[in-house]
């Protein structure tokens, strides 16, 4: 069996992240709040549940609830964090990304499209930034990517016939692609859904948007960073990006690890 040669592969130059889901907070009516300031529902949610532990519903201090958060991160008491959720969809970030982000375990939960099921054949591949708008390095990239995903598309076919025996088209498949995705690079691209609780993602934004970071997941970080104080600044008001020494953007936090 002859495979066709894909087209040429579509190239990221930069992570897309969509958010999917965020709390919805019900104020109880047997035990309300004196609100203060704007807020979003997981900030409210935070409060609430902040205020219980010492019933100050009635709000002495007659603080706005990003105060209040302000004042928690400060305390360290970020187990009040932990309530709200938030849930993001990123595309255009490589497996070698991934493979780093999964590492941050506690309060995050993901699902990562997979390439023993899903054909890799007109896979996309992120450009590593060191590498983006160089002319001969990202030539030599090209090259090497090409290759792969040929070389790819040729062993998904023949892996086809070698398991014809295999009743079962879909794991006829499955098999194929399982071995023949040991030539895919790194930069293979991927999508991965990643919920995280607020402190969770503190956590990991401050590892991850530090000038230490590997490039990809330290612009990712900054990214999520701008997506997150957007959503819920009393939980990542704290976090202030610049421009570092590399002329990248990194990020430092203002509490660490609440
Ligand atoms: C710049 C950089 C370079 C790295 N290089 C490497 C490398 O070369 N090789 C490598 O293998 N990894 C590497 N890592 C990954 C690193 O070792 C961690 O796995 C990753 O940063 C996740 O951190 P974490 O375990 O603190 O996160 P999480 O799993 O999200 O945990 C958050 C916090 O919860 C607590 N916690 C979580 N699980 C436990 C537990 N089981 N027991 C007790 N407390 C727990 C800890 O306080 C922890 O800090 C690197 C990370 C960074 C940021």
């Amino acid at each position: 069996m002859t495979a066709a040669a894909p087209s040429a592969p579509h190239l990221f130059y930069e992570p897309k992240v969509s958010v999917l889901s965020r709390p919805a907070f019900e104020s109880p009516e047997h035990m309300a709040v004196l609100w203060q300031g704007e807020s979003t529902d997981g900030e409210r949610l935070a409060e609430f549940a902040g205020r219980l532990c010492y019933m100050s519903q009635h709000n002495p201090a007659g603080r706005s609830t990003r105060d209040y958060l302000e004042n928690i991160k400060k305390q360290g008491h970020g187990s009040v964090l932990e309530h709200a959720n938030y849930s993001l969809l990123l595309e255009g970030v490589s497996r070698s990304l991934t493979h780093e982000l999964v590492r941050h375990r506690a309060g995050f939960a993901y699902s990562q499209l997979s390439q023993r099921y899903v054909d890799e054949s007109e896979a996309c591949f992120v450009v590593p930034p060191a590498i983006a708008g160089d002319e001969l390095l990202e030539g030599a990239w090209r090259a090497q990517i090409g290759s792969a995903q040929n070389t790819y598309v040729s062993l998904v076919a023949q892996l086809m016939e070698r398991y014809g025996w295999v009743a079962d088209k879909v794991h006829r498949r499955k098999m194929a692609r399982e071995a023949a995705r040991g030539v895919l690079p790194n930069s293979t691209e991927t999508k991965i859904v990643v919920t995280g609780n607020a402190r969770a993602w503190r956590t990991m934004l401050e590892l991850r948007s530090s000038e230490g970071a590997e490039l990809e997941i330290r612009r990712l970080a900054v990214l999520v960073i701008r997506v997150l104080q957007a959503e819920a600044p009393g939980f990542f008001s704290d976090f202030e990006i610049y421009e570092a020494a590399d002329r990248r953007e990194a990020a430092r936090i203002g509490y660490h690890k609440v």
